[in-house]
């Protein structure tokens, strides 16, 4: 299924299509072990069913998404409606990476249920995007930068090596105009694990353990902050409503979730109504997501026919594959007997 519209110029690229889970013997694999109950008695958030690779249907197997956000509302912002789009009309199976424990972005006096309070809202946002599951790195919000590299991509090699994922969805690496250290190094550290996931060498006990190298082939990097690149768009007119869900989830960040029922507080204070926020606090955040956060999308969809878009910057491993077709054609056409 083509979803993707070109912007603005260039080849149009389909999103990549199914491809097989292969063990290094080229066998498909089905199930990966489940991973042990937990044996504690308090049930976090993220602990959900024993993760397992999707049985295949038809096609080898189903494609794959991982998302890799810095923060929980980042997915939000950014990628939600392409990725209910995948899920539901495309058959992916979608996984989130969180790299932060979001231990700054939350008006509690407790930082511990600050950190719980977003951990929770993620898990609600998977719920609405048919997410699979959530995977907390948990490091010190905004002090990424402080966090080995080598530790992060070696936590990200690990997970892209036992999900799979056809494409890998995050922030760009380049990230002009990214003031956020969370963003720039999440992006950096994705880049260099999916490279180095899909290599024979690094970390051997993966192997060991029954995994294989993987590379991922699609890589979307969202856009973040105005003048970062672009080459594609998605049309998600059919997930505005998602969308809008999907913001509102974000009540302690605050930034997408609640600024309409704070408004409506603030010029109810006054003895001021804004009619468009309606009667209550739940139509307020959502008059004011409709209202300002989705403009962007709304505008650039707006240039291509859509009720709302949203872009990133795709690369495939097209390149690559030519480059190797030319190889081989040349081979096979220059090849002559021994004497
Ligand atoms: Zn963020």
């Amino acid at each position: 299924m083509t979803i993707w519209k070109h912007e603005p110029t260039g080849t149009a690229t389909e999103a990549s299509g199914p491809h097989p889970h292969l063990d290094r013997h080229g066998t498909p694999i089905g199930n990966l072990p489940a991973w042990p109950a937990p044996e504690h008695p308090y049930t976090a958030p993220t602990e959900r069913q024993p993760i397992t690779m999707p049985e295949p249907i038809g096609a080898p197997t189903r494609p794959v998404i991982v998302v890799v956000q810095a923060h929980s509302d980042d997915l939000s912002f950014f990628g939600c409606g392409t990725i209910a789009r995948l899920v539901k009309e495309s058959g992916y199976t979608a996984y989130l990476i969180q790299t932060t424990n979001d231990d700054k972005c939350g008006p509690t006096p407790s930082v511990g249920e600050t950190i719980l309070a977003n951990e929770r809202e993620t898990e609600e946002l998977a719920r609405i995007l048919g997410i699979q599951r959530v995977f907390n790195f948990g490091y010190q919000n905004h002090f990424l930068d402080a966090v080995s590299v080598a530790e992060l991509r070696s936590r990200l090699v690990f997970l892209f090596r036992l999900l799979r994922p056809d494409i890998v969805m995050t922030f760009n690496p380049a990230q002009p105009a990214e003031q956020n250290p969370d963003h720039w190094v999440t992006g950096q550290a994705v880049e260099a694990a999916r490279w180095m996931a899909g290599l024979d060498k690094d970390y051997p006990e993966h192997l060991s353990a029954g995994l294989a190298p993987h590379i991922i082939r699609g890589r979307m990097y969202w856009v973040a902050r105005a003048g970062q690149p672009t080459n594609r768009i998605v049309d998600v007119s059919g997930y505005v409503d998602t969308k809008v869900e999907s913001l509102a989830v974000h009540q302690v960040q605050g930034t997408a979730g609640s600024t309409g029922r704070r408004l409506r507080a603030t010029f109810a204070a006054r003895g001021l109504v804004i009619p468009e926020l309606g009667g209550d606090d739940d139509t307020a955040d959502r008059a004011y997501i409709r209202r300002f956060m989705l403009a962007p999308g709304i505008e650039l969809g707006a240039r291509h026919g859509m009720s709302c878009a949203e872009p990133f910057y795709y690369l495939d491993e097209s390149d690559t594959d030519l480059h190797e077709a030319n190889v081989t054609a040349w081979a096979n056409a220059n090849a002559v007997p021994l004497e």
